[in-house]
């Protein structure tokens, strides 16, 4: 903000006023050249002396003033002017002295540094490359660009006056001023290119060197045909381009500076540019072939130029070597952790299954005898799937996350080191490679990191200390039954499955059974989904709700089965768990929901206000059409609201977050009823029932189970619950009352209701509506 800081008035007002004196001097230089004036030759070298030394004062003021990304931009451009003043000064000296134009070595050598200066000032610039072989390269282009130009100066400009009489000095030195001007117009386009927009100075340091190069070219060759003399009006010429240099260390620096990123990939060249080069050296070879005869300065300039094409054409390769490493480096590498990631890792794995082949195996072949058994160990793959991973990101954050998957990288590696290649595959995926066949000892039994069993403990025991993770891994070794790594990365899958279903931090093994199960729980998930499509698979049991004091039913519980038409009738327990996974758990209790409000509308007129109880599961709490559904079905059913309960595990609920308690709120608002399912399995305090909109509670079965032994803690505990969900206005529901025995501890210890086989069993509608029409005797 230029707000925050001040400018500094005064140096900024030293550097204009400079700028003021060199356009007064330029002014008085051109106006005595063009008027005649006399001693023109004296007026033209002091004008340009002046000006020179004005845009030196003004470029050094930006200097301080600017950025300090700038600062050397602007200090190598006033060296430049400064150099500039000072070899027209001993110029003027020379030329004073003698008569003829003091082209000296001394003169020569003065302009030479300052376009040794100018070109590095170029280089500094904030849009030039950062690297060394970046400014190597394009200073290489300028000076291709000049070499190429010197055969097309000769044929064009030169040739006609080879025989004119040439100053020795002047042929030499002089035909390279307009060369090296237009290397560095070269620089200074390859250097400004990328930068968008162009930044206003380095245009007009274009323009005050293509002026440059313009005049000393007209220069040389006018001493070529003799005609030269101190104070021609084309002396003008260096004065305006030295002041074209001033105006531009008036401007601000770049509004992007701040913006420049050094580390970022250099932007992307424009195809012209890229090109330039070479289009001057077409019209280099143009020149050479038309000139037929080619002069030594020809000559020489065509071998120089051959000698700068085979450099730049060197770095180039190398460049593309470096580009191509990094590519590698980038398309095999996770990001995150600088692990190698999936593609490189199928590609090991894919190696490594070819070198077993190699060995005498054959796709789809039992191994030959020898090959099997402990002697050689199997090429392995152990999948490693972190447990959780999705709550620490939900809970903490994508960076938390982040930051564990680069802790368990570590770890693993540390683990692994060079006995596997271990990789990331992909979210909280990892997997480890155990090829024998790449390991650097040929026998690595020894290793305890080379046995997939001891390594699954060693990282699974890694992975448990203090990291706050822990994690499942499935190990498949490649045999016979495998015919390439898609196959072994799936048995690897299946079996991390299967160690995630034994608990958390577990590994597995791939076993034929394991496979088996597997194949069978993907046809199941397709079978399923197909049912849930069609509905027509699926039927509801009810099971009867009573007051255990009377036996009168008061409500039934809707409970799914799934009629397949190759299985048979599957309980919950066979496919629940899998339209959990799957998702299709949820349009499967919308048709239960809809079917159960239809039934219960059926039996209003033998048990009016009796109610039906549907089960969600807990994936429906989160979502926001879950109103909608339960109006909905009622709607169509024409059931009142108050004749529904829906029942919600107790674990659904604990976690339960203030958009669920919200949804409940809702359902209640509609005047439905709400249960607390399988009370006593969620290890939740009694405490936390007064936050819930509930209004009935089920005991879970396990507590009446103990009942029967007369389990002194499950009596009381059944009996506090009894109490305490009563004093919180809860309708208590004992679970699983089988036994008479367990029938009378819950009448004795006054549960108003009861569910079980011993009030009665889940039963078809047809069944129920019989058991409603007969009141219990
Ligand atoms: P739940 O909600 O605890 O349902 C009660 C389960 O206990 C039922 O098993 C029922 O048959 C069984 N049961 C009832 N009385 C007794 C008894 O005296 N002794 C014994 N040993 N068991 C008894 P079911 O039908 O196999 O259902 C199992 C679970 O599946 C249910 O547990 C419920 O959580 C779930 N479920 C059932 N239907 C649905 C549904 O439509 N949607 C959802 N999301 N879950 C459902
Ligand atoms: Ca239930
Ligand atoms: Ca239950």
């Amino acid at each position: 903000m230029a707000a925050d800081r001040p400018a500094p008035a005064r140096p900024r007002r030293a550097g204009t006023a400079a700028l003021g004196v060199g356009v007064g001097a330029a002014t008085v230089e051109v106006a005595w050249l063009v008027a005649g004036g006399p001693a023109a030759a004296l007026a033209s070298d002091l004008g340009a002396t002046v000006v020179a030394g004005c845009a030196t004062l003004a470029c050094a003021e930006t200097a301080g003033r600017h950025p300090p990304a700038l600062r050397r931009f602007w200090l190598l451009l006033a060296a430049t002017m400064g150099l500039a003043a000072a070899g027209r000064t001993i110029w003027t000296v020379g030329r004073l002295g003698a008569d003829a134009l003091p082209h000296t070595p001394l003169v020569g050598a003065v302009f030479v540094a300052g376009i040794v200066t100018g070109t590095a000032a170029l280089l500094s610039a904030v849009s030039a490359p950062r690297s060394g072989l970046g400014r190597a390269r394009v200073v290489l282009d300028g000076v291709i660009v000049g070499l190429a130009l010197i055969p097309v100066a000769w044929v064009v400009v030169y040739r006609d006056m080879a025989g004119a009489d040439l100053d020795g000095t002047a042929r030499s030195l002089g035909m390279f001023y307009p060369m090296l001007d237009l290397i560095q117009l070269a620089v200074l386009i390859s250097v400004a290119a990328p930068a968008r927009p162009l930044w206003p100075p380095l245009t007009l340091l274009g323009v005050s060197l293509a002026l440059r190069a313009g005049a000393d070219a007209v220069y040389v060759s006018l001493i070529a045909q003799g005609q030269y003399q101190a104070g021609h009006p084309i002396d003008v010429c260096w004065p305006l381009s030295y002041l074209l240099v001033a105006c531009a260390s008036r401007y601000p620096p770049p509004a992007d500076l701040d913006q420049v990123d050094e580390t970022a990939e250099p932007a992307p060249m424009p195809w012209w540019r890229v090109a330039l080069p070479y289009l001057t050296v077409g019209a280099a070879i143009v020149a050479i072939v038309v000139d037929g005869q080619p002069v030594p300065v020809v000559q020489g300039s065509a071998v120089a130029l051959l000698a700068a094409l085979a450099v730049r054409q060197a770095l180039a390769a190398n460049e593309n070597r470096r580009l191509a490493a990094r590519l590698r480096q980038l398309a095999y590498t996770d990001q995150l952790t600088g692990l190698p990631n999936r593609l490189l890792f199928t590609r090991r794995l894919r190696q490594a299954i070819v070198a077993r082949r190699g060995h005498g195996d054959h796709p789809g072949e039992p191994y030959p005898d020898a090959m099997v058994g402990p002697d050689r160990p199997a090429v392995a793959v152990l999948l490693l799937d972190l447990d959780g991973f999705k709550q620490v990101n939900d809970r903490f954050g994508h960076a938390s996350g982040d930051a564990v998957l680069a802790e368990v990288a570590t770890r693993m590696q540390a683990v692994v080191a060079g006995a596997g290649l271990t990789a990331r595959l992909g979210g909280d995926e990892f997997a480890v490679l155990l090829d024998p066949s790449a390991a650097a000892e040929p026998d690595r039994r020894g290793d305890p990191a080379a046995d997939p069993e001891r390594l699954a403990q060693r990282l699974l025991a890694a992975l448990a200390d203090g990291s706050g993770t822990s994690a499942s891994i499935g190990i498949a070794e490649y045999g016979p039954q495998h015919t390439g790594d898609a196959d072994l990365l799936r048995d690897a899958d299946i079996a991390m499955y299967a160690a995630k279903a034994a608990g958390k931090s577990a590994y597995r093994f791939c076993t034929p059974a394991l496979r088996e199960a597997a194949v069978t729980r993907a046809d199941l998930i397709a079978d399923l989904r197909r049912a849930v499509d069609d509905g027509d698979q699926f039927e509801l049991a009810y099971q009867p709700i009573v007051e255990v004091g009377s036996g009168v039913v008061r409500a039934a519980e809707a409970l799914v089965r799934w009629r397949h038409p190759r299985h048979g009738l599957l309980s919950p327990a066979r496919f629940l768990p899998l339209a959990e996974e799957t998702g299709l758990v949820l349009p499967l209790d919308r048709w239960v929901l809809a079917a159960a409000c239809r039934d219960a509308a059926s039996w209003q007129d033998l048990a009016p206000g009796m109610s039906v109880a549907v089960n969600l599961a807990p994936a429906h709490l989160l979502r926001a059409d879950l109103v909608g559904t339960v109006d909905e079905a009622l709607a169509a059913a024409g059931l009142a609201p108050a004749g529904l309960t829906l029942e919600l595990t107790e674990t659904a609920l604990i976690d339960s977050a203030d958009e669920v308690l919200a949804g409940l709120r809702r359902l209640r608002e509609l005047r439905v009823r709400i249960s607390i399912d399988d009370f006593g399995t969620g290890y939740s305090s009694l405490s936390y029932l007064h936050r819930l909109p509930a209004t009935d509670l089920k005991i879970d079965r396990s507590f009446v189970d103990r009942l029967d032994t007369r389990d002194a803690t499950a009596y009381a505990t059944v009996e506090m619950v009894t109490r305490l969900a009563d004093a919180f206005g809860l309708v208590v529901v004992a679970e699983g009352v089988e036994t008479e025995t367990q029938h009378r501890a819950v009448a004795e210890i006054g549960c108003p209701r009861g569910q079980g086989y011993r009030y009665g069993r889940p039963q078809p509608v047809g069944h129920l509506r019989q058991l409603l029409a007969v009141p219990p005797g």
